[in-house]
């Protein structure tokens, strides 16, 4: 499998400084088949690739991980920040009703989704109400009438009387909208959910159409529909549906199938919108919202690469932290360079709550981690690496004429060594106390 082959490629080799071009090529090629593998269109491979390569090349190697694991590290991130890092929900209107429109081609699910949006909102509070304008395909305000009844929502339609499934509907679809719309305005609906016509392949007229309903209704939202299994062709559906409705984010469907999901990082890609919703198949509820961290992954199809790393990234951490409460319990002679060292490991940690977690008996310290300021960090090594070698691990002779060349010497103000030997003899108190049982308090802890 994928995982064995990255796993094989990179034994035992990390903390061995910055990565190489060697170490990236090898793990690109792998990730390059499986977006393909994915069905993630070609140019947009290509495109991802060459970024990964970029941030990758030249960044420094993890301690925690091999270089192959670390290239993965960084897909998959990046893959997470192309799906919209963030899942994006509806935003209603500030003067209801709210309105969203489904758009897409034929058969994308956009009927079977507007049953399931409406089914959600309503459960949520929401008072929605269904508006069939596909008038194009027999039998699809019918289907529209069902989903609704299923969902327990209204459903407006051009003739009430439409019933035969043989029967085409005649109208014109934006007015078919504009009069759905002003219904639910009537009747005080919070939301309406626009069904419209797709045809198999993108057409000019279809988009005309959808364009039209669009403006004339003054959507809110429009959502784009796209089958997950559609693959190579994601691309350039997206790419017309985005140049034709300018739509505000995209609805994955068929999910349940055998798809993993490259159309998602297609469409994210080259349109820059956010994917919203998954639908996973035709029951009402068979339907959640997006994650972009979770498609990654199945995108990546490497869970198990990724979960590795997750544990290796989780160990190291925790031996670290043990370092450091060790550290901690041992202090006795409790110097500056001491005090830098633990700021610089902290800073290091990067996670730093997340060490925490793992430190017994550390939760007090959780408030105090809030407050401390990264950025200060870089303050206080400049004091340091302002004073001697022999100030810093005997500040008790810090008189005013060395506060002032350190101030000098760092680009701060005296008042700031102050303030720093103030807090270090704080924490050198916590110390000794420490060392007698009990908790440390942060040494670094609060802003400066
Ligand atoms: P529309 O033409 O865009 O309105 O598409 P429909 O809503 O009519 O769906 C087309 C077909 O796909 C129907 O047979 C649906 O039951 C099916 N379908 C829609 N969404 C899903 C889904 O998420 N999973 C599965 N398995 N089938 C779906
Ligand atoms: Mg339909």
């Amino acid at each position: 499998s994928l995982s064995d082959r990255l796993t094989a490629t990179f034994k035992n080799l990390r903390g061995k400084g910055r990565l190489t071009e060697a170490d990236i090529d090898g793990t690109a090629r792998e990730i390059r088949r499986a977006l393909l593998d994915a069905d993630v269109a070609v140019p947009v491979v290509r495109e991802f690739i060459a970024r990964v390569k970029a941030r990758s090349l030249g960044s420094e190697v993890s301690e925690a991980l091999n270089p192959g694991q670390q290239v993965v590290k960084i897909v998959n991130e990046e893959l997470v920040g192309i799906l919209g890092g963030q899942t994006r929900e509806l935003q209603f209107a500030k003067h209801p009703p709210t309105i969203i429109m489904l758009a897409g081609l034929q058969g994308a699910g956009k009927t079977t989704l507007a049953g399931k949006l409406a089914y959600r909102l309503k459960n949520q509070g929401h008072t929605p109400m269904l508006v069939a304008c596909d008038l194009q395909r027999p039998n699809a305000v019918n289907q529209l009438q069902v989903g609704g009844g299923r969902a327990g929502v209204p459903v407006y339609a051009p003739h009430p009387g439409v019933s035969s499934e043989a029967e085409t509907p005649t109208g014109d679809p934006v007015q078919v909208a504009r009069a759905g719309v002003a219904e639910a305005r009537e009747k005080l609906h919070d939301v309406v959910i626009i069904d419209t016509a797709g045809r198999l392949g993108v057409d000019t007229e279809l988009m005309q159409q959808a364009a039209d309903i669009k403006s004339a209704v003054g959507a809110h939202e429009v959502l784009f529909v796209i089958d997950a299994m559609i693959g190579q062709d994601a691309v350039t559906t997206a790419q017309s549906f985005n140049e034709g409705v300018d739509f505000t984010g995209v609805v994955l469907s068929k999910l349940d199938g055998d798809a993993r999901g490259g159309a998602a990082l297609s469409v994210a890609s080259v349109t820059g919108k956010p994917v919203m919703y998954a639908s996973t198949g035709e029951g009402l509820k068979d339907f959640e919202v997006f994650h972009p961290d979770r498609m990654a992954r199945r995108i990546l199809d490497m869970g198990d690469v990724l979960s590795l790393i997750e544990q290796a990234e989780a160990s190291w951490d925790k031996a670290e932290a043990a370092k450091m409460a060790q550290k901690f319990a041992d202090q006795e002679d409790f110097t500056l360079e001491d005090f830098l060292a633990q700021m610089q490991q902290l800073k290091k940690m990067g996670s730093m709550k997340k060490m925490l977690g793992m430190m017994p008996g550390a939760q007090g310290m959780r408030q105090q981690l809030e407050q401390f300021d990264e950025s200060s960090i870089g303050r206080v090594e400049a004091i340091i690496y302002s004073m001697t070698p022999h100030e810093r691990v005997a500040p008790k002779i810090m008189n005013g004429s060395r506060r002032a060349r350190i101030a000098k010497g760092s680009g701060v103000h005296v008042s700031e060594v102050n303030q720093l030997l103030e807090r270090f003899a704080q924490a050198q108190k916590m110390m000794k106390k420490m060392a007698g049982g009990g908790m440390p308090q942060m040494p670094g802890g609060g802003a400066m």
